[in-house]
């Protein structure tokens, strides 16, 4: 039985949390077994029939749906902008209209202009202090802060649409920083749901 909640840190500051779970594989096999009336006669018959929904074309995807988590997640601007393209699910993030924005922002792991980045990124957060501090509304003084800076969110997303921003996030064609939350997630999936997950990496990742 996996401990909730579960962290993976992600880049220098961030992490990828699993908070809650609803059904798991379970629910997938009770999903499937409903539309046949079937009952499983063993562990390794739910397997293969999971496996063999994951693998059919097109695949049987409401199943999957039946598989719920809710993650949070802590990611520079920029990585939260993307994720939140992705439509089917349930987003809600920390508001910097309401809270003070922390003096913490993503670093790259480059040499060259290190020095610049930082000092550009501490003097935007000295003006944004500074306007607050002035009697700026925060809503007004972030807009001089750069998109490094770390946000928060809640993300509640069932099983199939998890997947689909797997697929999407983990490709080599992705934002190396957005691929590193999806490798943490994937590692969860992979606690959280073994036989899914497994067969997602087999059938659909080709991995
Ligand atoms: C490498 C990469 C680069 C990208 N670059 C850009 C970019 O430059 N600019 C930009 O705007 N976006 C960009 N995107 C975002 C991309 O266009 C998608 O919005 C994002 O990947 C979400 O995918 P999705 O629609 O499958 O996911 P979701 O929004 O979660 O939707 C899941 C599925 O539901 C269905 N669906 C949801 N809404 C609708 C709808 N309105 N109509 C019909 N079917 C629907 C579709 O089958 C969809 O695949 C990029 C994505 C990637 C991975």
């Amino acid at each position: 039985m996996l401990q909730l909640p579960v962290r993976e840190a992600v880049l220098d500051k961030g992490w990828m949390q699993l908070e809650d779970l609803m059904g798991g594989d379970a629910a997938v096999i009770r999903g499937a077994r409903i539309c046949y009336q079937s009952t499983a006669r063993s562990a390794m018959a739910d397997a293969r029939l999971i496996e063999r929904l994951m693998s059919s074309t097109p695949r049987h995807n409401t199943v999957f749906e039946h598989a719920v988590f809710r993650f949070a997640a802590k990611c520079p601007l920029f990585v939260a902008r993307q994720w939140m393209r992705h439509r089917i699910c349930t987003f809600n993030e920390k508001s910097l209209r309401y809270c003070a924005a922390d003096r913490e922002y993503y670093v790259p792991d480059v040499e060259r202009g290190r020095d610049a980045y930082c000092a550009h990124m501490e003097a935007s957060f000295d003006l944004y202090e500074s306007l607050v501090q002035q009697g700026w509304p925060k809503e007004q003084a972030r807009g001089v802060l750069g998109t490094a800076v770390y946000t928060e969110f809640i993300w509640t997303v069932n099983a199939w649409s998890l997947m689909n921003w797997l697929e999407k996030r983990l490709d080599a064609g992705a934002q190396a920083e957005h691929r590193a939350y999806a490798e943490a997630a994937m590692s969860l999936f992979e606690k959280a749901m073994p036989i899914t997950a497994g067969a997602f990496t087999t059938s659909v990742l080709n991995r």
